[in-house]
Order: C-alpha cells, then sequence, then structure tokens
C-alpha cells in the first residue's frame, strides 16, 4: 500500500534503506569528512568521503525523494548550485528555452557561466504554448521553466511542456519551489527533472540554504551526481539534517500558509492602495483553471503592484509582523522589493515588460495569525 503525503512527510517511502544503527528515530547528522576502509577497495559502510555522499544527506535525499515522488533525489549547498549542475548537463552548440519570468540568480548564472559555456539561451513567455513551440529549435536540449512564476505568478502547462520537449528529444526541466511537493509533482505530469530551492518551503524555517534535484532517470542520476561530486556542490550533513527535519511539517505548514495566503490576497485585491494582486488561489487569476488542472493547490506565494512606488516603499518600512527581507516559504512572513532585491539581473526591457517595477511587492505568507498579519499590511499600506 503506497503512502499518503502526510505519512510520506514524516516517515519516508515504506522500502527506505537507510537505517540508524542505534534505531535513532530523528536520524543522526553525521559530521564526519572521511569514512574508514575495513580493507583495499571495500570501505564497509558503502560511505568513502563526504563530498561525495554522507549517510545524513543519503537519508535526507531519501526524504526529499519520497515527497517528490521521484526515483532519486541529489542534495546540493544551494538551489542555485542544483540549477547549475543542471546546466552543466550542457555544452558548446546546445541550445535551451527558458521562461522569460524566472528567479533573477539564474538569469546571472547564464550571464556569467552557461554563456560561457557555448550554450544559448532564449527566454519566452513559456504560458504561451505558441510562443514555446515556436522558440524549439532542432539543437533545443532543454525546456526550462517555473510555474508559478517568480514573481510573477505565470502558469505554464506541464505535461504540453513536456510533450513538447519529448517530440524534440529534450529534457523539460521544472522548478517546484514555490508550490512544493504538497501540491505539484511535475514528474507526474511528464517532467524529466524537477529543481527545488529546499531554503524555501522544504526546510521552511529561513534557517538554512539547501538545494535539490529530483528524477526518475537512472543515467541522468549518475551523471548529475558525478557533477556534483565533481564540482563539490554538495550538501553538508548539518543542512540535510535541517532539511530532513523542515520536510516532516511540509504538508501543515502548506495548509496553513495557503490559507493564510487566500485570506490575504482577498483583503489586498480590495484595498484601494493595490493595483492588483497576482495570487494563482484566485478565480481572477489567468491561469487558475490551467493550475488547478496540474496542482492540487496554489500555495502563498503573492505578488501584488501598489498605486505607487511611495506605497510600496512605505510597506517596506512600517511593515512589524511582516519582515522586509528576501527568501520566502518560511514560518516567518516575508515581503519583497524584486526590483533591487530578486531581480536587478534581469534585463531593464524584460522587466517593463513583465511588470517588474518599483511598485511591485512580494508577499511570502507565513504562519503568524491572520488577524496580525492583516492588520500589519493594512497600517503599513494606509501610513
Ligand atoms: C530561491 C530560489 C532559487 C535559488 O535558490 P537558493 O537556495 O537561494 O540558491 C531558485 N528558484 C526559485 C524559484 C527560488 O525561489
Amino acid at each position: 500500500m503506497s503512502r499518503e503525503f502526510e505519512t510520506r512527510c514524516i516517515h519516508g517511502r515504506e522500502d527506505t534503506g537507510l537505517n540508524d544503527r542505534f534505531r535513532a528515530v530523528s536520524f543522526p547528522i553525521y559530521q564526519t569528512a572521511t569514512f574508514s576502509h575495513i580493507e583495499t577497495g571495500h570501505n564497509g559502510s558503502g560511505f568513502d568521503y563526504t563530498r561525495e555522499s554522507n549517510p545524513t544527506r543519503t537519508h535526507t535525499e531519501e526524504a526529499v525523494a519520497a515527497v517528490e515522488s521521484a526515483k532519486y533525489a541529489i542534495g546540493f549547498s544551494s538551489g542555485m548550485a542544483a540549477i547549475s549542475c543542471f546546466f552543466e548537463l550542457f555544452g558548446r552548440g546546445d541550445h535551451i528555452v527558458c521562461s522569460e519570468d524566472l528567479y533573477g540568480g539564474v538569469f546571472r548564472l547564464h550571464r556569467l557561466v552557461t554563456e560561457k559555456n557555448g550554450i544559448e539561451i532564449t527566454y519566452v513567455d513559456t504560458s504561451d504554448l505558441n510562443e514555446l513551440s515556436a522558440a524549439v529549435r532542432p539543437e533545443t536540449k532543454a525546456i526550462y521553466l517555473e510555474t508559478p512564476t517568480n514573481p510573477m505568478m505565470h502558469i505554464t502547462d506541464i505535461r504540453k511542456a513536456a510533450e513538447l520537449a519529448h517530440k524534440n528529444g529534450a529534457l523539460l526541466a521544472v522548478d517546484n519551489t514555490f508550490l512544493s511537493p504538497r501540491y505539484q509533482n511535475p514528474l507526474k505530469l511528464g517532467a524529466d527533472i524537477v529543481i527545488h530551492s529546499a531554503s524555501k518551503f522544504l526546510s521552511g524555517h529561513n534557517d538554512t540554504v539547501a538545494g535539490f534535484i529530483c528524477l526518475n532517470d537512472d543515467r541522468l542520476n549518475d551523471g548529475l551526481r558525478l557533477l556534483a561530486k565533481t564540482t563539490g556542490a554538495s550538501l553538508s550533513p548539518f543542512d540535510s539534517f535541517l532539511v530532513e527535519r523542515g520536510i516532516k511539517t511540509l504538508a501543515v505548514r502548506m495548509e496553513r500558509q495557503q490559507e493564510n495566503a487566500l485570506a490575504l490576497a482577498e483583503l489586498l485585491s480590495l484595498h484601494p492602495r493595490v493595483k492588483d494582486v497576482c495570487y494563482v488561489g484566485l478565480k481572477s487569476h489567468k491561469g487558475y483553471d490551467l493550475n488547478l488542472s496540474q496542482a492540487s493547490g496554489f500555495g502563498s506565494m503573492i505578488s501584488l503592484h501598489t498605486d505607487s512606488p511611495e506605497t510600496a516603499l512605505r510597506v517596506l518600512h512600517k511593515v512589524k509582523v511582516f519582515t522586509f527581507a528576501e527568501s520566502l516559504g518560511g514560518t516567518e512572513s516575508l515581503v519583497t522589493y524584486p526590483l533591487i532585491q530578486t531581480h536587478p539581473d534581469v534585463p531593464q526591457e524584460l522587466k517593463e515588460r513583465l511588470g517588474i517595477d518599483d511598485t511591485l511587492l512580494r508577499i511570502s505568507v507565513g504562519l503568524e495569525s491572520i488577524n496580525d498579519l492583516i492588520s500589519d499590511i493594512t497600517q503599513a499600506l494606509e501610513g
């Protein structure tokens, strides 16, 4: 009998291979760089050196694979380390199609590293399937997308994107950070690669930075693990422990955060100082139906345009329960200014087209009382 999501968050899959020798209920932190060998060619434990593998990381990788319903998960020192490793799969002459509304750091990675490696990237609105299919060429090796996108919350049809990629012999990679496995499992919809910034919902407490790649394919798993070991981007034992501890409460955290987010989005969309609210859980959202056809929820990320730059800045400086900080997905509610905090490296022309301007705020709704969140944002908006 396959386990339900909430049970997998806490106990993993039934076939979890690695158990602590002392039967510790909370899997221990194996804070060691290296492992002793019994004889030449035989390490006795399956572990050699922590950059390559470590029992705590392996246990956490199994926990992440269990919640994402993946055969494999690979732990990285950050979401960006996982994303970098993915783009290392490609080389000179390869072409990749990406969402144009994308986590800002990915643009910087492309400018500083990926393009230097001779890889060409085309950015399109992947929520428009005509635009997406027109961008695919014979040398296209991957489609890379977020859904919902960061920060504008556009929804892309994962099943159709997978079909399009596979028809061309290309891979589909989906950054699933925003909805997390609680609400979306892109591998089940045809994606080949799922990427997580585990610094966000998976760890969930704003206390660690981590990343994962989840996948089902044996050869890709071997290739990515070799790259992770070679570049040294692997997740530390302590941070692995924090991610695993966070996952135990993933289901309940996300459900309450989503409940808070819906209440807040409804209130904000009626506020005179707010021009528009981008939240996938509002029926007025353009991608509402498509999102529900592939995901079981909306998450807790809201973007909004205020009536003026002054209002946006006032909110940032006047909030007391919300924290003015970048990042998302944790117990603390955060308010972010994408223009200068998360998306400064997006080309100006693209920022204008997407609506990333000086009135845009992004809110990550946390676990505080909804009454306190509402009165805090209201007093900050009204100054
Ligand atoms: C934060 C984030 C990243 C980068 O992850 P880090 O853990 O900060 O390196 C990538 N994608 C999305 C959608 C993110 O929110």
